[in-house]
């Protein structure tokens, strides 16, 4: 039997990273079985669906590699194949007409609430207003004893008791199928064979168990994965900051950042922290993933982050920090320059945000000190200094990172001088500030001209003072 998974998302907002997660373990999945993978958008509750969810899904998918075979599916665009199921059953005497409209089922509920009770519908309610036009719901007819079994791939037998569970709606008044009903008519019309999903759907089984039985319908394999917890044990909400794909992607993250992480949320490789995509395909498997609730840590993350940064081709993360200077009105090209500045600031950075956040210095043709720099580094006594290196630098005729180097050893030597003190006063000219990567390399990247511009300007700033 070749194997297909979904990726069912509701569209009511966007692409939480533990739905993120479910899409990766589904997509790895299929691909690691050679079989196919679908998207499907449940958009049945059309009060709290938006296209503009949906957009963002299918953009966060697209944005992570999660390719889809199939689809994507609209539960909104099936209707007739869950009226066409749900008449199957009540042919078959297995479901029944309910005639109870919502607010009856309403009134009943808050007179049990006022005795105190709990609200359980009663079956003997169902036909007792029926008349050839009323509105009528379907409910499926559930068994009053024994036990639900449900075979999970992560949990083994999970056993529910009927009692449990009363006759529910299948099909609502308004022609719209329930969420458990359209999932169990989409899983086995779409052939899907394996369901991964977190295991806040766990107690939506036994209902969806007892649809498939009453059609006579194999259940998919089903494997209820941990939920993904906050530093601080609880379970991971907006609280604990960026819970999107697309506020990671903002953040400056990389797609394959985020899939490794994600990954090893519950799934693990003996030691192993970082996979291909094409690894992770050979090598997942439901055995590795563990039950216990697995903790998010935005550290780690940044960590796989700064990895892939430094990682992938720098030519790759200049394309990628084009929007982002173009936002900030800086108009490069994937060029010579950016690509060389790219290679040094991917040394510490941690996302393309934070690159993007310190390279402006570099595109200025007006650099402002910093207040402290300029205090504390611009005093008279350094004004000689500069001006030596000022004029060594000038007389290069090969503005190479070796021949700066002997400028600046020769203005050491004769003026007794680490090279600490020379290079922040340097760094303090060329940046603005005391933090940049190394100087001949920030001189390299500003080229001649540029280099020997800025100090001139920073003598004649420290001359006026
Ligand atoms: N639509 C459901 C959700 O977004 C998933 C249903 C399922 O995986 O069975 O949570």
């Amino acid at each position: 039997m070749t194997v297909r998974t979904r990726f069912a998302p509701s569209p009511t907002g966007s692409l939480h990273i533990g739905g993120a997660r479910t899409a990766i373990f589904n997509c790895l999945f299929a691909r690691h079985a050679g079989g196919s993978f679908v998207l499907r958008i449940e958009d049945t509750d059309q009060t709290r669906s938006t296209q503009e969810s949906i957009d963002e899904i299918l953009d966060a998918m697209e944005w992570l590699g999660l390719n889809w075979d199939e689809g994507p599916f609209r539960q909104s665009e099936r209707l007739d194949i869950y009226r066409e199921h749900a008449e199957k059953l009540l042919e078959s005497g297995k479901a029944y007409r309910c005639f109870v409209t919502p607010e009856e089922l309403q009134d009943r509920r808050k007179e049990a609430q006022e005795r105190g009770g709990v609200f359980r519908y009663d079956r003997k309610w169902a036909e007792e207003n029926a008349g050839p036009d009323k509105p009528y719901a379907i409910r499926l007819l559930t068994p009053d004893e024994g036990t639900i079994e449900v075979d999970d791939a992560l949990r083994g037998k999970v056993s529910f008791e009927a009692t449990e569970i009363e006759d529910f709606v299948i099909l609502k008044m308004d022609g719209f199928p329930t969420y458990n009903f359209a999932v169990v008519i989409d899983d086995a019309t779409m052939e899907i064979t394996n369901v991964i999903r977190g295991d806040d759907h766990l107690i939506n089984t036994p209902r969806q168990a007892l649809i498939y039985g009453a059609l006579s319908l194999e259940m998919p394999q089903m494997a209820h994965v941990s939920m993904i917890l906050g530093p601080d044990g609880k379970r991971l909400s907006k609280r604990h900051g960026a819970t999107s794909v697309t506020d990671y992607r903002a953040e400056g993250y990389l797609p394959e950042a985020v899939v490794n992480y994600l990954v090893r949320l519950g799934w693990s490789f003996g030691d192993q922290e970082i996979f291909s995509l094409d690894e992770l395909v050979e090598k997942f498997t439901l055995d590795n993933v563990g039950k216990s609730a697995a903790v998010f840590n935005p550290e780690k993350l940044e960590w796989l982050n700064s990895h892939y940064l430094r990682s992938k081709p720098p030519e790759k993360i200049a394309g990628l920090l084009i929007p982002l200077l173009n936002e900030k009105g800086i108009h490069s090209e994937v060029d010579e320059k950016l690509v060389k500045i790219v290679r040094e600031l991917t040394q510490r950075a941690k996302t393309l945000n934070d690159i993007a956040d310190s390279l402006d210095y570099f595109y200025t043709d007006q650099i402002t000190y910093e207040d402290k720099a300029d205090n504390k580094f611009f005093k008279p006594e350094i004004l000689p200094v500069l001006e030596d290196i000022t004029q060594g630098l000038t007389s290069l005729e090969d503005f190479t990172i070796e021949n700066m180097k002997e400028v600046f050893e020769r203005v050491m030597a004769e003026r007794e001088l680490k090279l600490g003190k020379i290079a922040q006063p340097v760094r303090v000219a060329l940046t603005g500030g005391t933090v940049s990567p190394g100087i001949f390399e920030v001189m390299d990247i500003l080229g001649k001209d540029e280099v020997l511009d800025r100090l001139n300007k920073a003598v004649s700033h420290i001359s006026a003072k």
